[in-house]
């Protein structure tokens, strides 16, 4: 008999309960009582679903206020030190504190530092334990939502847990050259000791996470993961060890050979590996098989999934899963109305993945004809998606067959460009510039929320956006920036304003996805072939640079950053679907040469996060994407000039990839670090130019003229002044607009008190 399971179910609810719940918490318009009430309300909903969709074990503990590797620090007591924390169970508000800095009680205190789950959009809190860490049970969280789940589930609620390596191996110890490893005899009692309570409270099943085995894990990791699962048993308890988001590789037989009851693995991002597992996995021990994509929207191929399935099931007992965690996906294709009625037949959410796991069950156990109706119903579908000439578009894969290497390429090498380029746009030494945005206010989103929904028609709309331009180029024109920008009132999102007006591109309304804490995120679905029917900011542009003698940028999104913020085709490899999005940029940058535009930025923010998690995989990623890079911004003149933006300080790793990009300017955030990632920069005898930011956008505090020209004497020590410019961290977006003046205006007086040392 087969067995299904569910990893873990998005939190934030069919209409963002938990959001909500949060926020208003924050607010103080809530109490923690009433908070309390809705995550209860919430939980119950969500195994409720999870049972009527057929699913044997339900996750429980997968809930959270915020995120479930800072609720792992809590659990285990790993409080840093500047949160007071007292001792016994970590209070709500130390938890909030953590997250976000405040919380309704308790002293403001620097939150912890957040970074991206693997290769998700997904944040977690990074756990921050000392050298003489001491661990003990600090939260009653687990014991209670598993006491709760007990009464609905019975005996088929299965805790989650997040395991030591990870935990670990995700957090990060400020001591210098600290082997975090030597903490393990400290943690793992706890953890021996969670495992016993939940035992006693009855679970049969514990799941337990180790996302790390999809990594490169040096060997004394891996023997690690012997020591410490032989010092986890617990006689009558069954431990399944969860692993996702990749093949284990060369951790396969440590994997298998653990002291576990069961393993999962990631089938849908490493199928070729399943029969390995199954050869070494000994006998006795549960398989189970995430075999619904946990990562995207797409509909399974059941009769693929049951052909991949038939013979381990001859061979074995089976549990079926999702690949991973179904937190990164939608909940419920049914209550979605964004999407047409035939795009819809493609997709499976949340809700909708779950009940394919009851059906390829039922096959399995009892033959495909039990399940006749369900599955043709579902053949139908993917028969229809593949024909569909929506999703292929004959003239784009035309074109990107003809693509040669020329088009990869500018016309001439960057120091011929850099006089054309001097020639043309006339800029001072040290010039400055923003990075797009300006400040996104209450009025803009009030207006576009009015235009949306058909109360303000188009033309007032676009009025309205003139004047914001025309009012950012007046105050860039006050502060004596040199190359100016429009603002972007027109976006709401990078992203979705590119998408919307793209060919293949499908949006949500309600296909919300955690990013991190309340913040979430819809991403856009590519469906098809991508193609720009028409211009899609040339006017606004244009427009911009017709009020101002100075150069106005053209500022696009460039084609990795689009693909990685989206959810993407399965049916074809990422790198065609980017350079499909790189060719529609390449005829934007084109229109906008054309219309007179000297300057182009192409935003690529997401172009580091897209690196594969594992080594061997980042050479062909780095190529790919670099290339569509260069086919979006090589069609140009010499005199036009090609910016880029990154908004992260680490490129030591990359730091070829990022000069063979071959932008003329590049823009990066680097005033936290103090200009230090420029070491890489300098290391590697960056050839092109360089705009460190020196102003951080992420706090609301106004920097000095002198703090800003102390961060560029720094940066004039690494990069020579002549391709050094002068720009804040990322755009203004967020911002408010006395900030933004008081800031600009003191960084271009910060330009200047540099040129006159220098000149
Ligand atoms: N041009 C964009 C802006 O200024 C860039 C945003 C980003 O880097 N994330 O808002
Ligand atoms: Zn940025």
């Amino acid at each position: 008999m087969t067995t299904t399971h569910n990893l873990g179910f998005p939190r934030l609810g069919l209409r963002r309960e938990m959001k909500k719940a949060v926020e208003a918490y924050w607010q103080g318009t809530i109490n923690a009582d009433q908070l309390a009430r809705t995550g209860r309300d919430l939980r119950r909903h969500h195994w409720e679903i999870q049972q009527q969709a057929g699913i044997d074990w339900i996750p429980v503990g997968d809930f959270s206020w915020y995120d479930h590797v800072l609720d792992t620090s809590c659990l285990l007591g790993c409080v840093p030190e500047r949160f007071a924390h007292p001792g016994g169970a970590v209070a709500l508000d130390t938890y909030f504190r953590m997250a976000r800095g405040r919380a309704p009680s308790g002293q403001p205190r620097p939150a912890c530092e957040m970074t991206k789950w693997f290769d998700t959009n997904y944040h977690y809190l990074v756990p921050e334990p000392t050298p003489d860490q001491a661990f003990s049970l600090s939260s009653e969280k687990l014991f209670e939502e598993f006491a709760e789940a007990r009464e609905i589930l019975g005996d088929k609620a299965k805790p989650v847990l997040l395991g030591p390596l990870s935990w670990l191996w995700l957090g990060k110890c400020h001591a210098e050259s600290f082997d975090k490893l030597t903490l393990l005899p400290r943690l793992l009692p706890v953890y021996g000791e969670i495992l016993q309570r939940l035992k006693d409270q009855g679970a049969q099943w514990i799941q337990i996470d180790e996302p790390i085995l999809a990594l490169d894990l040096p060997p004394s990791w891996l023997t690690a993961f012997e020591q410490s699962y032989h010092q986890l048993q617990i006689k009558g308890l069954n431990l399944l060890l969860a692993v996702y988001f990749g093949p284990l590789a060369g951790n396969l037989k440590t994997a298998c050979s653990l002291p576990v009851a069961g393993l999962h693995v990631d089938a849908v991002r490493a199928p070729e590996e399943l029969s390995r597992v199954a050869d070494w996995l000994p006998a006795h021990k549960v398989l189970s098989v995430g075999i619904v994509d946990g990562r995207n929207v797409w509909r399974s191929d059941l009769d693929e999934a049951l052909e991949a399935l038939a013979s381990l099931h001859d061979r074995r007992e089976l549990w079926l899963a999702p690949s991973c965690s179904l937190l990164h996906t939608p909940v419920d294709l049914d209550a979605e109305t964004g999407i047409d009625a035939e795009l819809k037949t493609w997709l499976a959410f949340a809700v909708q993945k779950l009940e394919e796991l009851t059906l390829l069950k039922q096959a399995l156990d009892h033959g495909p004809e039990i399940v006749a109706d369900p599955l043709e119903a579902s053949r139908r579908a993917i028969a229809s998606r593949r024909a569909s000439k929506r999703v292929t578009d004959p003239a784009v894969r035309r074109r990107q067959a003809e693509i040669t290497p020329a088009a990869e390429r500018r016309a001439n090498p960057y120091p011929v460009r850099r006089e054309a380029q001097r020639a043309k746009l006339d800029l001072p030494l040290l010039p400055t510039t923003t990075i797009g945005s300006f400040p996104q206010t209450p009025e803009i989103r009030a207006r576009r929320r009015d235009f949306k929904q058909g109360e303000i028609s188009a033309d007032d709309y676009t009025a309205f956006l003139k004047k914001q331009i025309a009012f950012c180029v007046q105050k860039q024109e006050a502060y004596g920036l040199d190359v100016l920008a429009h603002g972007e009132p027109e976006r709401n999102d990078m992203v979705e304003y590119f998408g919307e007006q793209l060919e293949g591109f499908a949006f949500t309304r309600n296909g919300w996805v955690q990013s991190y804490g309340s913040r979430c995120v819809k991403p856009p679905i590519i469906y098809g072939d991508v193609s720009r029917p028409r211009p899609m900011t040339v006017d606004w542009i244009r427009y911009a640079q017709s009020l101002t003698p100075k150069p106005m940028k053209g500022m696009l999104t460039g084609p990795v950053t689009m693909l990685q913020w989206s959810f993407v085709r399965d049916d074809l490899p990422r790198r065609d679907t980017c350079l499909q999005i790189a060719l529609s940029l390449r005829d934007e940058v084109a229109d906008l040469e054309a219309a007179g535009i000297g300057v182009i930025q192409i935003d690529e923010p997401a172009l580091r996060e897209g690196l594969p998690l594992r080594r061997k995989d980042w050479p062909a990623y780095l190529d790919w994407s670099v290339g569509c890079f260069r086919i979006a911004s090589s069609g140009v003149r010499d005199e036009t000039q090609i910016h880029t933006h990154m908004c992260y300080a680490e490129f030591n790793d990359i730091i070829e990839s990022i000069a063979a990009l071959d932008a003329d300017v590049i823009t990066i955030e680097a005033t936290r670090s103090k200009m230090d990632l420029l070491d890489a920069f300098a290391g590697f005898e960056y050839p092109n130019e360089i705009g460190p930011g020196v102003y951080d956008i992420h706090s609301p505090n106004v920097p000095s003229a002198e703090e800003m020209a102390t961060l560029l004497e720094l940066a004039a020590g690494k990069i020579p002044l002549e391709r050094l410019w002068v720009n804040p961290d990322c755009g203004l977006k967020t911002r408010q607009w006395p900030e933004v003046d008081a800031a600009l205006g003191n960084m271009v007086e910060a330009a200047r008190i540099l040129r006159r040392k220098y000149s």
